[in-house]
């Protein structure tokens, strides 16, 4: 089995659409680790192609925050215009179907999908302390988002490692998983990554391989750009996409 992992894809639909056309069929099922919508300009096509396509995604609170499920105060000015924005223009289906969201972690035959952190959907991981994630390991494969940078933890028995982003001039990075050790990992962001690299990131995982491979993947921004600030959404919004950060 493998799986085509997306997270925080947030209304890009230039970002998604690229992503699925250079990795399709490499791939049997699609899993998303929350945050469907929020900052971008395309709330209802990003839903609307998630409730065809997606075989299993947990919440983002970006999800919870453009269906009022979450309160916008820990959101700076930006990100609260984005979400009302989006709360004002979600189709009723697409607003159904953000609210029934699951909370992580969401249970898969031998991995997990979290948002942010498995004790709490909210919390964004980007320290490891093995012996406070430790409690928190139900299985030896944990995928995250939240961060929006690509990498991630390996764990052995008294160390963490971090895994790093595909390098810049490059489009992919192969991990494989040791299964002594425990392995949290974050795709990164398809639709606006904070790493400092603006292409689109996401992740395959081979089950039956035992290996993850992490990948980065240009789309057209100025496309994704044009329309945010069309939307009247803040200029920052559009302008980040273009560093990555
Ligand atoms: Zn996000």
């Amino acid at each position: 089995m493998r799986y085509l992992i997306l997270s925080d894809i947030h209304a890009n639909w230039e970002a998604l659409e690229a992503v699925l056309r250079e990795a399709g069929g490499e791939y049997d099922a699609i899993l998303c680790l929350g945050d469907l919508v929020g900052y971008g300009a395309d709330p209802n096509r990003v839903v609307q192609w998630a409730r065809a396509h997606l075989a299993a995604v947990v919440r983002g609170n970006h999800d919870k925050a453009a269906v009022g499920l979450a309160s916008l105060e820990w959101f700076n000015e930006a990100a609260r215009q984005a979400a009302e924005w989006t709360a004002s223009l979600l189709t009723p289906e697409n607003h159904a179907y953000l609210r029934n969201l699951p909370r992580g972690p969401l249970e898969m035959e031998d991995f997990q999908l979290v948002h942010g952190h498995p004790a709490d959907e909210d919390e964004y991981l980007f320290e490891m302390v093995p012996r406070d994630i430790r409690p928190w390991l139900r299985c030896r494969t944990i995928f995250f988002g939240h961060t929006h940078y690509q990498g991630g933890f390996e764990l052995s028995y008294a160390a963490a490692r971090a895994i790093r982003a595909v390098p810049s001039g490059e489009t992919r990075l192969v991990l494989e998983l040791d299964p002594r050790h425990h392995y949290l990992i974050n795709p990164g962001s398809v639709g606006q990554p904070r790493d400092g690299d603006p292409r689109a990131a996401y992740a395959i995982y081979d089950v039956d391989a035992g290996c993850v491979e992490l990948r980065r993947c240009t789309y057209p921004v100025e496309v994704a750009q044009a329309k945010i600030l069309r939307a009247g959404l803040p200029r920052v919004l559009a302008e980040r996409l273009a560093v990555g950060y």
